[in-house]
């Protein structure tokens, strides 16, 4: 389906908590989709603001995973066609900003991510760290937290969908999981989902490897969406990782999209 739903400023105006600059800190897709998921991607995107003069990186550098979740928003716009679910796409770098790590966690402007130094990071100042946080870490999640009013004023429930990827090795350690989900205590989506995917065909024959909590755990004390936009209100959760080896083009973020889809399909009835 086309993306002609997707959200303009007009539509950001009507909303409680927009605040500047949203063109360049995120995107939202069917804003009014109906279906019972929200998406949202962290790491959708690899752009530096132009003021930011490329963090003082080459290209090559901004187009590896530090720089952003290869592949995840491809798999975020489809997962938002088959649910017809609103998704919203941060807009800048993770190293601009991670705007899924607490405030006060040490990685929230990296100096250093996989051996690059990242020299616009270094010795930032108080003020600078704070326009960063006031320009793309906030209204990303403004966003986020406008579309479930929008979505708790017009009576729908939401079920988080919190959509990553991971890059194939890391540190010398190749990642067996193509696909893997991520969490904290509250396992009443997660077990189900884990079961479903490993009963898959592709997981039964065709050597696909589904990590539970591994390469990464969901940690409150350090990752922020899910913690601030679901688990705050006790809303059902999954955090997904997908290998990015598997997701790098539009027909893989496609394929992994619909098999994402149809193991939850298999879970949940999708309507209302
Ligand atoms: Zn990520």
């Amino acid at each position: 389906m086309s993306r002609d739903s997707e959200a303009g400023p007009g539509y950001m105006n009507s909303l409680p908590v927009a605040k500047p600059d949203f063109h360049s800190a995120f995107r939202i897709l069917r804003p009014r989709g109906k279906g019972r998921f929200i998406v949202f991607c962290d790491h959708a995107s690899n752009r530096v603001p132009a003021e930011l003069d490329n963090l003082g990186l080459p290209a090559s550098e901004l187009d590896r995973h530090i720089a952003w979740d290869i592949g995840a928003a491809g798999v975020t716009a489809e997962l938002s066609d088959i649910f017809d679910a609103p998704a919203i796409l941060c807009g800048t770098s993770r190293l601009v900003i991670d705007c899924n790590r607490q405030l006060h966690a040490y990685d929230l402007i990296p100096e250093v991510s996989d051996g690059t130094a990242v020299l616009g990071n270094r010795g930032l100042s108080e003020a600078a760290r704070q326009l960063r946080i006031e320009r793309w870490f906030e209204p990303y999640h403004a966003a986020v937290e406008s579309v479930i009013a929008d979505r708790e004023s017009r009576g729908l429930t939401s079920i988080a969908l919190s959509i990553h990827s991971m890059t194939a090795c890391l540190a010398g350690n190749a990642r067996p999981w193509q696909i893997a989900l991520s969490s904290h205590n509250d396992r009443s989506l997660v077990e189900p989902m884990l079961a479903v995917l490993r009963k898959s065909e592709y997981c039964q024959t065709g050597n696909v490897t589904v990590g539970d909590n591994q390469p990464y755990d969901l940690d409150p004390a350090v990752d922020y969406s899910v913690p601030f936009h679901a688990m705050r209100r006790n809303m059902p959760y999954l955090q997904v990782e997908f290998r990015q080896d598997e997701v790098a083009d539009a027909a893989g973020q496609v394929r992994w999209a619909r098999r994402f889809a149809q193991a939850l399909a298999g879970l949940l009835p999708l309507g209302e």
